[in-house]
């Protein structure tokens, strides 16, 4: 066994694959792909669990760790989830990853990969090829001090110390 995971890991896991399968329960379409997450506070706590619901909720953002992390903050009342660590069956994609990494998860575990994925027509791989800079998206430079100015009322209103 790997030092970085324990048993318990191995068990919270299991309840992630077990979620994963909740898509095989469908009738002739599937909520979304066999894809889910839970998530456990640092004291061993179940927090919430999540599945893939893409199709279920016309939703690409629905993936079950999106899914997890929503129902998390809703059940703790907070966006931000310090201290909690999510498991995936399959590896996260790179919006899964960035959500876990705004509310704060730290530690992410999965078990089948990207590959896995990528095997069953799934997009995960080419998408982690994409990440290259300004691949995605093109700044209309005309508009920058614009969307900044309301940034700046927006810290003058509401100052958070960069806690958000
Ligand atoms: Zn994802």
């Amino acid at each position: 066994m790997n030092s970085q995971y324990n048993d318990f890991d191995i068990k919270a896991m299991k309840e992630a694959i077990k979620l994963s399968a909740s898509s095989l329960e469908c009738k002739d379409i599937p909520d979304g792909g066999p894809f889910g997450a839970v998530i456990y506070d640092k004291n061993g706590n179940f927090v919430a669990g999540g599945y893939n619901h893409v199709l279920a909720n016309h939703d690409p953002s629905a993936h079950g760790e999106v899914q997890a992390i929503r129902a998390a903050g809703q059940k703790l009342k907070t966006w931000d989830l310090t201290g909690c660590t999510l498991y995936t069956s399959c590896e996260p994609c790179p919006m899964c990853l960035m959500t876990a990494k705004w509310a704060n998860i730290n530690k992410i575990f999965f078990a089948a990969t990207r590959k896995d994925a990528a095997n069953i027509g799934f997009r995960d791989d080419d998408l982690y090829e994409l990440l290259k800079p300004n691949v995605f998206a093109t700044q209309i430079t005309e508009c920058h001090n614009e969307a900044v100015e309301v940034m700046q009322k927006w810290l003058a209103k509401f100052d958070n110390n960069g806690s958000y």
